[in-house]
């Protein structure tokens, strides 16, 4: 014997009260534009969670790689510079490493003058 059945769903006509919605809140992909670049760029779901994990409370104002470009410019800045006494010219040469007594140390110019030759 078959029962035909109507089926009693309505889809999308119960509204989820907005204390649920924020209960059960998942965090979607989110598109965020640059402060720097000016591109557009996605600060995903997992991003969000880690943010709220962490209790940031400011979405990334950057693309990935303006962060990266941004934070290696900060790394160049700290590294130290050292002040050599050119091997060629006599002029001042200014090295990001420190200058091994003995070894030739050559100023930006004189440096590119012997790389072309
Ligand atoms: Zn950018
Ligand atoms: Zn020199």
């Amino acid at each position: 014997m078959m029962y035909n059945y109507t089926v009693p769903i309505k889809i999308g006509m119960q509204p989820l009260k907005s204390n649920i919605v924020r209960l059960i809140k998942m965090y979607e992909d989110k598109t965020l534009i640059c402060k720097d670049c000016g591109e557009e760029f996605v600060f995903t779901a997992g991003e969000q969670e880690f943010y709220a994990e962490k209790g940031f409370e400011n979405e990334p104002q950057r693309c990935k790689a303006c962060r990266q470009a941004r934070k290696s410019n900060r790394n160049r800045a700290d590294r130290p510079k050292f002040t050599a006494v050119c091997s060629k010219c006599g002029g001042e040469a200014v090295v990001s490493f420190e200058p091994t007594p003995g070894r030739d140390v050559l100023c930006d110019a004189c440096f590119k003058a012997s790389k072309e030759g």
